[in-house]
């Protein structure tokens, strides 16, 4: 599979029984549908991201981008939760991309909010 950003190859990889792609030029992450949501959930997940965060942020600015798989374009993502990531996610097959740090982001931030939720339902 070709990176929707760089156009490198991207590598077919698996954590705990979840497949993703990782980009070897840029580091960004693909995951199919229900993959990230899967991933998150699974301790230590955030290792996968191992790209560098400052090629990540740079390639975030490039959005236009196209689905890998389905070749349409894909649509700018912000997370309701999470606005300051930014993610590019293709309508017809709902997979995702992430820049490089971007999914560590995004665990690091699921964490903390349902540490947050404990502590609010504590009250
Ligand atoms: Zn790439
Ligand atoms: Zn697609």
């Amino acid at each position: 599979m070709e990176c929707p950003k760089c156009k490198n190859e991207m590598k077919p990889n698996q954590y705990k029984g979840v497949d993703y792609d990782q980009c070897k030029a840029c580091g960004g992450l693909w995951f199919d549908a229900l993959e990230a949501e899967e991933l998150v959930e699974i301790k230590d997940a955030a290792q996968i991201d191992t790209g560098d965060a400052k090629v990540g942020s740079k390639m975030n600015k490039k959005w236009e981008v196209k689905c890998p798989k389905c070749s349409i374009p894909m649509l700018p993502v912000h997370d309701v939760e999470q606005p300051h990531i930014q993610l590019e996610s293709c309508a017809s097959c709902h997979g995702t991309f992430f820049d490089a740090g971007e999914f560590k982001d995004f665990c690091k931030e699921t964490f903390m909010d349902r540490v947050k939720d404990r502590f609010t339902k504590k009250r």
